[in-house]
């Protein structure tokens, strides 16, 4: 076969195969599904034609298209070109200039494109504006997360404390609650931030079961976002993220070059809130539950928050104590009760 007959996928490139949108006014989130793992370009047009523009390069790729689609809010329009000398083009026009945040995910590829016209507003000292919250329930349909010994699934126990704190946030402090998913279903941990940046969350709060292959893991953690390599949150991060080993220390290594958490001081703060509030409620019936404390890890789930986040492991499901413990409607109540007295806290300027 002669060079010039040669088709793209004989050429060895990449191929684009889905491209995901999520808008909102301030923010949106475009996640590209490339067929493996490419080089990409990030740029940005000058603001004198009639629309700011975002554009990555996946160099090596291409897509059969062009390729566009409508979004709502600060971005109009996304487009996708074959590919040309640079390779396959993603380019997102927007209604005023932002920022865009671009990083990847593994197995599968993805690139991961955030812009936020969002200001960040955290560090106005005394009373926080807290009005939306959006409690994301881990795992759910295909994945079950940790399982107890006896089958119960950190799935159903995540979405019950979910239950039991919505409706107490919107009776006793009158906010406004999402649930990232409100039934047994399965969403993309990339869907779940989107969700609530566009939903303009004052804060959100991932709520897991955490799991040990060592007997005896006890205690309730908070995490926040970040790359730090600290061993335990490392085999934590592994865990929730759903990936190897090797792809979970990769994200860690490129979410170290794309961080700087605007809300990271924030995030900190109401972790540590969650932490105190989870063991007071906890104190009284399951005193011996230690404080694992604060720590800070790569959890896909909490990339690209446009608002302070955390990631609460509620306690340890590995054990067949714990697992009993979950298995009660007064441990669940008392972790929900742990997560309204934190957004109270909080949102009080505590
Ligand atoms: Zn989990």
């Amino acid at each position: 076969m002669g060079a010039l007959a040669r088709t793209h996928a004989e050429s060895g490139l990449a191929r684009v195969t889905d491209v995901e949108r999520y808008g909102a006014d301030d923010s949106a989130r475009v996640v590209v599904h490339v067929s493996r793992k490419v080089p990409f370009r990030v740029g940005a047009f000058e603001p004198d034609g009639p629309l700011p523009r975002v554009f990555v390069d996946l160099l090596d790729a291409t897509v059969d298209g062009p390729i566009e689609g409508h979004l709502s809010g600060l971005v109009r329009r996304v487009r996708l070109n074959p590919a040309g000398e640079d390779g396959a083009r993603v380019v997102l026009e927007l209604v005023r200039p932002a920022e865009p945040r671009v990083f990847y995910l593994l197995e599968p590829f993805r690139l991961v494109i955030d812009v936020s016209g969002r200001r960040d507003d955290a560090s106005v000292p005394g009373r926080r504006r807290v009005e939306r919250v959006v409690l994301d329930p881990g795992h759910g349909g295909h994945d079950p997360g940790a399982i107890g010994p006896s089958g119960l699934r950190e799935k159903d126990v995540t979405l019950d404390i979910a239950h039991r704190a919505a409706p107490i946030l919107a009776q006793e402090l009158g906010v406004t609650t999402l649930l990232t998913r409100d039934v047994d279903a399965f969403v993309p941990l990339h869907e779940r931030i989107a969700r609530a940046n566009g939903f303009n969350a004052d804060l959100f709060i991932s709520i897991h079961c955490n799991a040990s292959e060592a007997r005896g893991g006890e205690g309730v953690m908070t995490f926040v976002f970040d790359t730090a390599r600290e061993e335990v949150a490392e085999r934590i991060a592994e865990r929730e993220n759903g990936a190897s080993r090797a792809a979970a220390a990769e994200l860690l290594d490129v979410l170290g070059r794309v961080s700087g958490s605007r809300n990271q001081a924030a995030s900190l703060h109401f972790a540590g809130l969650l932490q105190r509030a989870a063991m007071s409620s906890l104190g009284n019936g399951y005193p011996d539950i230690p404080n694992g404390g604060v720590k800070q890890a790569g959890f896909y789930v909490l990339a690209g928050a446009s608002m302070p986040a955390v990631l609460f492991e509620t306690s340890f499901i590995s054990s067949e104590r714990g697992e009993a413990r979950f298995g009660t409607e007064d441990f669940r109540q008392k972790l929900a009760d742990a997560i309204v007295n934190a957004v109270r806290a909080y949102r009080a300027g505590i």
